[in-house]
């Protein structure tokens, strides 16, 4: 049986056309986009503000989190040509502010780290006034792997702790609370001047005490930025949504946040990690 969505959550849905023509560049380049591939409801507004989300190395991943809804599989190739091929496409779109992620990619010995930093590398070369986020899988906390990445020189560094601790074992059974936020601190360590961003989702069963626990655990990791958007239910294969967030509780947690000192919180029931992205950049790094 489908949920009702409650009314502040009906879905807008981009144009057919605006997807169609975004697909088209991607496919062109063997790309792939969160935006189209999840017909995530904020692309027309993310694309007129020259934001997208690349995903790199492959659109299949080596975990199986009960939340996403991206396929599950090993025994992957990596694409040499892809970071050439986001830079070019970036600059082709002029965009002004990019996430790049990528599913998890346990196979690897470097879990992935190095696509990330070429990636990071060619798109700052071909568009040297663009934002460049990274949204890295944890790579098992390996130190020299976050290292890969931050010696590139994202500008933001975002890693999604995604949920509360007691419910690990259901949303990210293959993740570990600890371990998510021993990267962000780690990311700190090595690089003081990257933002750290990192996201979570309610709607899934955790309690309030919980989430002002999760975000003061983020604070302490040295997190300044954070996102708190809806959980919804991709297919009736996944996690059921246990409750709708309503929109004046998600006022109260960024009111939360920004009392902890996060310089940017983002809250509401249609955030999503890199939605309104770009906002994040032009706050602190005007300052
Ligand atoms: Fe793309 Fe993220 Fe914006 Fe959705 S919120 S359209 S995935 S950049
Ligand atoms: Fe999805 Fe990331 Fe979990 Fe893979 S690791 S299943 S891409 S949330």
């Amino acid at each position: 049986m489908t949920q009702r969505l409650p009314e502040w959550l009906t879905i807008r849905l981009p144009r057919p056309d605006t997807i169609k023509e975004v697909e088209g560049m991607m496919r062109a380049k063997n790309l792939h986009t969160v935006c189209e591939s999840a017909r995530c409801p904020n692309l027309p507004e993310c694309w007129s503000k020259k934001t997208a989300t690349f995903m790199i190395l492959g659109d299949t991943c080596t975990r199986s989190c009960g939340f996403c809804a991206i396929k599950v599989g090993r025994g992957l190739t990596v694409d040499q040509d892809e970071p050439q091929n986001v830079a070019q496409v970036s600059k082709d779109l002029g965009l002004k502010h990019i996430v790049v992620t990528s599913v998890a990619r346990d196979d690897l010995a470097d879990e992935g780290s190095s696509q990330f930093a070429e990636t990071i590398r060619l798109i700052h070369a071909a568009n040297p006034l663009t934002i460049v986020e990274v949204l890295t899988p944890d790579f098992k906390a390996k130190r020299w792997c976050i290292k890969n990445v931050t010696d590139a020189h994202p500008e933001i560094y975002n890693h999604n702790i995604e949920t509360i601790e007691r419910l690990h074992t259901v949303v990210r059974p293959q993740a570990k609370y600890g371990r998510s936020l021993d990267v962000l601190r780690t990311v700190k360590e090595l690089d003081p001047s990257i933002y750290t961003k990192s996201g979570i989702m309610l709607g899934l069963g955790e309690t309030r005490d919980e989430v002002i626990r999760t975000l003061r655990d983020l604070r302490e990791a040295g997190v300044d930025a954070v996102t708190i958007g809806q959980y919804l239910r991709p297919t009736m294969r996944h996690l059921p949504v246990n409750d709708f967030v309503h929109p004046n509780e998600f006022k109260e947690y960024e009111q939360i946040g920004e009392e902890m000192g996060f310089a940017f919180v983002a809250s509401g029931p249609f955030i999503r990690s890199s939605y309104n992205a770009i906002e994040f950049s032009k706050k602190v790094m005007a300052e």
